[in-house]
C-alpha cells in the first residue's frame, strides 16, 4: 500500500516540472527546446537591482533586463548578441539616445506563438569606436532568423565607447550591456515603432525566468 500511494505522487511532481520548464519560456507557446541563450551566458549575467525588470528609472520602470559583463574579454563572441529562438526580424532600426527611447540600434524578432524577443543597444562590432548612428544593425526589418543566430554586439568599454543608445553611460563599468525584453503580442505585427509592435505596456514581460531557467546568474555590480 505504501509503494502503491507513493507513485501517483511522483507522477504529479514530474508533469508538474515539466509544466513550469515549458511555461518558463517565452509565454506562452515557446518550450525550453525552442530557445537559447541570447548571449554567453558564461560571460554574462543580469544586473542586480538597475538592470532587473521593474527597476525604476526616473518616472519610468525598467521594462526589460541588462545582461553585460564586467570583464574585458579578446574574443568577440563575449560580446555577440544571439536570437533567442527561430523567428523574423519585425523591428531593426536605430532608437536614439534619449532617455525616452534610447534603445539605440534595436532588433525585435517575431517568434510566433504570441512572443516576441528584443534586443537593444546593439553595435555592429564589439571592438571598433562608432557612434551611434554610425554602427550598423547586422540584420533587418523581414529577415529570417534561426535559433541562436547571431544578431549584433554590446560593447567592450575599454575601446573607448558605449553600447549604442543610452547604456548606462553614467555608471562607469555597466555600460558593456544588452537590454533584453520578452513580449507577449499577437503574432504578425511589425511596424516603424516599438509599441506599434507590443502595443500595450503590459505585454513587455518580465524575462528573468526565461534566463535562469536558461543558466543566468543574478549579480551585483555596485561594489
Ligand atoms: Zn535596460
Amino acid at each position: 500500500m505504501m509503494i502503491k500511494s507513493l507513485i501517483p505522487a511522483a507522477a504529479l511532481v514530474f508533469s508538474a516540472s515539466l509544466l513550469s520548464a515549458s511555461q518558463a519560456a517565452c509565454p506562452p507557446g515557446l518550450t525550453q527546446e525552442d530557445i537559447v541563450p541570447p548571449t554567453d551566458k558564461s560571460r554574462t549575467f543580469i544586473r542586480l537591482g538597475a538592470g532587473e525588470f521593474g527597476s525604476a528609472r526616473g518616472s519610468k520602470t525598467h521594462t526589460g533586463v541588462d545582461i553585460l559583463t564586467r570583464a574585458s574579454y579578446p574574443d568577440r563572441e563575449a560580446y555577440a548578441v544571439y536570437a533567442l529562438g527561430a523567428g523574423t526580424v519585425a523591428y531593426a532600426k536605430f532608437n536614439g539616445v534619449t532617455l525616452d527611447d534610447g534603445f539605440g540600434n534595436t532588433i525585435v524578432v517575431d517568434h510566433g506563438n504570441d512572443c516576441y524577443s528584443m534586443y537593444a543597444h546593439l553595435a555592429s562590432d564589439p571592438f571598433t569606436p562608432m557612434n551611434d548612428e554610425s554602427s550598423a544593425l547586422l540584420m533587418s526589418k523581414g529577415q529570417t532568423v534561426a535559433k541562436g543566430e547571431l544578431i549584433g554586439y554590446f560593447v567592450d568599454q575599454t575601446v573607448g565607447v558605449h553600447s549604442t543608445g543610452n547604456a548606462m553611460r553614467t555608471a562607469a563599468g555597466a555600460r558593456w550591456q544588452t537590454h533584453f525584453e520578452l513580449w507577449h503580442a499577437p503574432s504578425g505585427r511589425s511596424g516603424a515603432t516599438l509599441k506599434a509592435i507590443y502595443g500595450e505596456e503590459a505585454n513587455r514581460t518580465d524575462p528573468t525566468s526565461t534566463l535562469l531557467s536558461l543558466g543566468y546568474k543574478i549579480e551585483d555590480i555596485a561594489q
